[in-house]
């Protein structure tokens, strides 16, 4: 049978080396999408390569690996968004320890979550996972959703972690296209553009679904995140060790270093500099706000922020009724977020007690003796540990 090869503008898709590549129409998740032709070679031939890698090389004895049930693919695959499988590791056993089912996740308070994420970041996906988990009790009697539509409605799930989901638990054929399988097919087949594009990962898109096989989706599926993740890396990739290395356009050309195609270089970093008070009582306890569950760290418990030393130096005298009448700056803290960072100045302040505190805000007390299971940003959770010192409250202001 004849592969279509061409691109939406008709012209044939030809890539270094003169291979040609069949161009299939965006899959519509949900709709009656037409099966690819695959009588071009190459596709098979990645997939099978991929698989017997695995088999030999690959990772099979994760947490997440063992009792595919779609309910703990999907908290490994939320969590291993954006973060490294040794550092997911240990937060996903504790996670799944304290909730075993999606009803023990949809039955428990959201402090409860965001504590046991506390230090993970992002905290959007365990927002995202606590509400997809009610809906899943409410309106799937707490049976993970059997349909790619239903999963993909669910918040926080986007098609490929849709995908990955049916793919790793229940063998159901859907490509997936993460960062680590974007960067493999870019390299590979070379697709140039940024992947940030709609017509580059509409691309993607259409070489992943090819190479998907029909049989054994589970051992592809993480057999491709597994070399991305380990061989094809962002920097310096293992190509020499690549079960894909002899077809691989980006090895071929020497350019493994430019694709995929980075994203245009934003401007200089930003920097955000604010002010938090440490409104300290006499048994060593500190207030905490709750943050609006929208924005940085959003729905976790963290200090009073303040964007000058005197709104700080106001709230804690007028509100608070502290005792001193300014507040004692300690050292700094910065922390980077994806796109800025954060320079934090914690201010000291002793303080009788709640005093009339907002009631707007939900605030605690809260005491590192005995402390609460909450969320709190991890550098935040660091500052309170460090609260402990007897000279607290004598030693100099830090130069
Ligand atoms: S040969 Fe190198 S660049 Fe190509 S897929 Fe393998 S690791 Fe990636």
């Amino acid at each position: 049978m004849e592969a279509i090869v061409a691109d939406l503008a008709g012209r044939p898709l030809v890539i270094e080396g003169n291979l040609e590549l069949t161009w299939y129409p965006p899959l519509i998740p949900g709709a009656n999408n037409p099966t690819p032709d695959r009588t071009m070679t190459r596709y098979p031939q990645l997939a099978a390569a991929l698989m017997t890698w695995h088999e030999k090389q690959g990772r099979h004895d994760l947490p997440w690996q063992l009792d595919r049930t779609p309910y703990r693919v999907w908290v490994s695959e939320i969590m291993l968004q954006q973060t490294q499988v040794a550092t997911v590791i240990p937060y996903y056993q504790r996670f799944m320890a304290r909730f075993p089912t999606v009803t023990a996740l949809a039955e428990a308070p959201i402090d409860d979550v965001l504590h046991l994420w506390t230090g993970l970041g992002y905290y959007a996906r365990a927002r995202n996972l606590h509400r997809a988990a009610g809906r899943i009790r409410d309106e799937f009697d707490g049976d993970f959703p059997k349909t790619f539509d239903q999963v993909a409605s669910l918040p926080g799930i986007g098609r490929s972690t849709a995908g990955a989901i049916l793919a790793l638990s229940r063998g159901e054929r859907f490509p997936i296209l993460d960062g680590n399988v974007k960067r493999v097919l870019a390299r590979y087949f070379g697709v140039e553009g940024s992947t940030a594009e709609k017509s580059v990962s509409d691309r993607l898109w259409q070489l992943s679904d090819a190479c998907t096989p029909e049989d054994h989706v589970d051992v592809y599926t993480q057999a491709i995140m597994d070399l991305g993740a380990t061989v094809c890396t962002r920097h310096k990739p293992l190509c020499t060790y690549c079960p894909l290395n002899e077809e691989c356009f980006a090895r071929a050309t020497g350019r493994q270093g430019e694709l995929p195609t980075p994203r245009a270089a934003k401007g200089a970093r930003r920097s955000r500099e604010i002010f938090m008070l440490v409104a300290m009582r006499n048994d060593g306890s500190v207030l905490l706000e709750r943050r609006p569950d929208t924005g940085i760290w959003g729905g976790l418990w963290c200090l009073p922020e303040f964007e000058t030393v005197s709104a700080a130096s106001i709230y804690a005298g007028h509100t608070l009724q502290a005792a001193e009448a300014q507040p004692k700056p300690l050292s700094i803290v910065e922390h980077a977020f994806s796109h800025f960072d954060l320079v934090i100045t914690p201010l000291l302040t002793r303080c009788e007690g709640h005093a009339g505190v907002m009631d707007t805000i939900p605030t605690l007390w809260y005491n590192t003796r005995d402390p609460a299971r909450i969320g709190l940003p991890a550098p935040i959770k660091t500052l309170l540990e460090n609260l402990s010192s007897p000279t607290l409250f004598d030693s100099n202001p830090p130069s």
